[in-house]
């Protein structure tokens, strides 16, 4: 075995690999760019070297600094996480050329199935089913149109170096094939290199099922049985669960065989994932195969009560596989909720900031955290804005859907946006409670999942005054203990002022909605008024931002984490955000982010879609910027006419720069 292994990762999966070496006295090396100087896999592990800036191609992607760490490092095997260098055949062989073993399959594996097209080749002739499509090497746009109008729309256009749901394209009609082929090119050669595409038939309710496979350098090859990665936004995972909800023994079987077939046929050894599409009436599809750790993996630990981990690391170092396929079973039920930073009622746009406060749920038998971030950390928009893996299990799937639901409750994020309300709702949606699964769930569930916004419950608006109070009173008390006087009335925060009523109004904005609270001391307690309506009220603050409160006959504990003005409430297992409104500091309304024509994040500009001084209807699209590896199409926020744009294709841009001048038609 090796004794000192580096990770060529970063985040939640470099910390998760540490966490096997370290469980296996292995030494580990981390690296770092610029940007994680400080972050929690360089604390993690036993050694970091410095890449390069934050920038993943200066840093994180170059293949030399890389293998240069393991020489003065002594590193003697290297861990590729997923994404980054993972499925790159050029770095597998660089190492190998040093003498430094890749933890992962043979190069000739990752370029046999680095490639969609090539691999359905393969696994056709290795009698694996397939989508039907197009994969064939004549990329002519007037072939791939016709190819496409035989094949029957819809169609898939993707990506043959595509992933992480990017480079992929969905064709209605044929009228629209140009358009959409011209920009799933676009998309493939900024994030992959490379424009090659393939089309497939795009089957209509599909689920995602996956096989976990794993080979060793003897010729022993096994499944670890499936994962349902159904649930997703823009074909990339938001849940995963393991096994499949409704597969029969039978079909499990016939998958698994199909995977390992997939996998002996380009002598692969590791740990990999043959993803499948799967009708609703069983019949599967080969899609690709990832030649790495997936992601998801935890869900199949879970059930399988192995380290998938510790798989690798013995296989790369020449052991066999732990165990043979029948050793091998399935117990109790796993999910996993990838938890983000971002905002699902924005189209799921990626949010980037401090995370003030971040408490995940406790971790025990049934809940598991897989995180690359502490509080007081940041998401930046350099990589996956990814804050964590929740993952839950139980004897069964209801118990972890409960699970799931506790655990989401309890966790606690404040300093930015996050999916976490989306996911308590999607846990909660009767489509996902009753395994009703396809790839278009949240589309068809978007009444449910996507709610009118709700004013604020008026629980959460009193203990957000109360808050306010009891900040007010501790600063107070922090002050006066400073100062000269601590018995000087000017410190007190009782209510007590001079010639003046003691009544106050603390203001707060929900949205765009400004709330009043008008706050009466008494000697005891508050009486605070909202909507016409009183409520005696007390509080007191225990550590931290935690508050113990009574309303009327009522006491609650909730957490109010303030930054500048935002409040985050965390009460009763929900988060509601409100601004403190200072009447003294109102600003207009007129923000720059408001036109819709700024961008919204850090971003280049890849296309110009409008000419100069011509005119538009509302929601045009004008300009498409990328941003932390998507396309965001910036559209016309009226009627009017285009003046400038501000920016040539190709050009970085700053968060909130003004990306048009634009003058509506009114
Ligand atoms: P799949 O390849 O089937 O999509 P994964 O969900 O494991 O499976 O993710 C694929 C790869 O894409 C991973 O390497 C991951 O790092 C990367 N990835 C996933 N989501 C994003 C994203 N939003 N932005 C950038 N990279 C992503
Ligand atoms: P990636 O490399 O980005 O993971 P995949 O080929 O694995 O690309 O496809 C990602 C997702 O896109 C799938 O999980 C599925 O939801 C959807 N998808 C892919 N191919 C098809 C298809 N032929 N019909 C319908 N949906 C598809
Ligand atoms: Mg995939």
């Amino acid at each position: 075995m090796f004794t000192k292994i580096l990770i060529a990762n970063r985040g939640e999966i470099a910390c998760r690999v540490i966490k096997t070496a370290r469980r296996m006295g292995i030494r580990t090396v981390a690296v770092y760019s610029e940007a994680d100087a400080n972050a929690r896999h360089v604390r993690l592990a036993d050694e970091a070297v410095l890449l390069g800036p934050a920038a993943a191609r200066e840093s994180y992607l170059v293949a030399d600094k890389i293998i240069e760490a393991c020489k003065r490092t002594g590193a003697q095997a290297v861990h590729p996480g997923y994404g980054f260098l993972s499925e790159n055949e050029e770095f597998a062989e660089a190492l190998a050329a040093n003498g430094i073993t890749f933890i992962g399959p043979p190069a000739s594996a990752i370029r046999a199935m680095g490639s969609k097209s090539e691999a359905k080749k393969l696994m056709g002739k290795a009698a694996v089913p397939l989508t039907p499509g197009y994969h064939g090497d004549d990329q002519t746009p007037d072939l791939l149109h016709k190819e496409a109008d035989q094949i029957g729309y819809p169609v898939l256009i993707k990506a043959a170096a595509g992933g992480g749901g990017k480079g992929m394209r969905l064709v209605e009609k044929s009228a629209d094939f140009p358009d959409a082929l011209a920009s799933c090119k676009r998309e493939a050669i900024s994030s992959f290199g490379n424009d090659h595409v393939l089309i497939e038939k795009y089957i209509t309710k599909p689920r995602h099922i996956e096989i976990q496979v794993f080979a060793d350098t003897l010729g022993n090859c096994v499944y670890l049985f499936e994962r349902d990665c159904s649930v997703q936004r823009r074909h990339q995972k938001v849940l995963e669960e393991a096994p499949a909800p409704g597969m029969p023994e039978e079909r499990r079987r016939q998958m698994g065989e199909a995977a390992v077939a997939a996998a002996k046929a380009v002598g692969y050894v590791g740990a990999g994932t043959v993803e499948f599409i799967a009708m609703q009436d069983g019949t599967f599809y080969f899609m690709e195969m990832n030649t790495r750790l997936q992601v998801e993996h935890p869900v199949t630990e879970m059930i399988t009560g192995q380290d998938l981990v510790e798989w690798q690391l013995r296989v790369a170092a020449g052991q066999p596989l732990p165990l043979k396929q029948e050793q091998l079973e399935i117990r109790g039920h796993a999910l996993e909720a990838r938890i983000y930073a971002e905002d699902a009622n924005k189209g799921f746009l990626p949010a980037t900031g401090q995370l003030i406060r971040l408490a995940p749920p406790a971790e025990s038998i049934n809940v598991r955290v897989d995180t690359g971030v502490e509080e007081g950390d940041e998401i930046t928009p350099f990589y996956d804005p990814m804050i964590a893996k929740l993952i839950v299990w139980d004897e069964t799937r209801d118990g972890a859907l409960a699970r799931m639901r506790q655990a989401l409750a309890d966790y606690q994020v404040a300093g930015l946006t996050t999916n976490i309300d989306f996911l308590s709702r999607l846990v909660a949606c009767p489509a996902f409670a009753g395994a009703d699964l396809d790839t278009g769930l949240i589309e068809r569930q978007k009444d449910f999942l996507f709610p009118a916004a709700q004013p604020v419950p008026r629980d959460a608006l009193l203990v957000a005054t109360v808050g306010e109070l009891l900040w007010e009173q501790h600063a107070a008390k922090l002050a006066a203990k400073t100062s000269g006087d601590p018995h000087s009335p000017w410190h007190a925060r009782d209510g007590w002022r001079m010639n003046l009523s003691s009544a106050r109004t603390i203001s707060f904005k929900d949205g765009e909605t400004l709330v009043d609270a008008q706050v009466r001391y008494r000697r005891d307690h508050w009486a605070i008024t909202v909507a016409g309506e009183t409520t005696l009220a007390r509080g007191k603050k225990l550590e931290g931002d935690r508050f113990a409160v009574e309303l009327d006959d009522r006491r609650l504990i909730a957490s109010v984490v303030a930054v500048d003005d935002r409040r985050s409430i965390f009460l009763q297992g929900s988060t509601v955000t409100l601004l403190r409104d200072d009447p003294l500091h109102r600003v207009d309304a007129g923000d720059s982010h408001g036109g819709g024509l700024t961008a919204p994040m850090p971003g280049k500009v890849v296309a110009l879609l409008a000419q100069p001084g011509q005119a538009v209807e509302k929601g045009t699209p004008l300009l498409i910027l990328e941003a932390m590896k998507m396309e965001h199409t910036i559209t016309a926020p009226a009627a009017g006419v285009v003046k400038a744009f501000c920016y040539a294709a190709g050009e970085q841009v700053a968060d909130g720069a003004a990306l048009v001048e634009f003058e509506n038609a009114d």
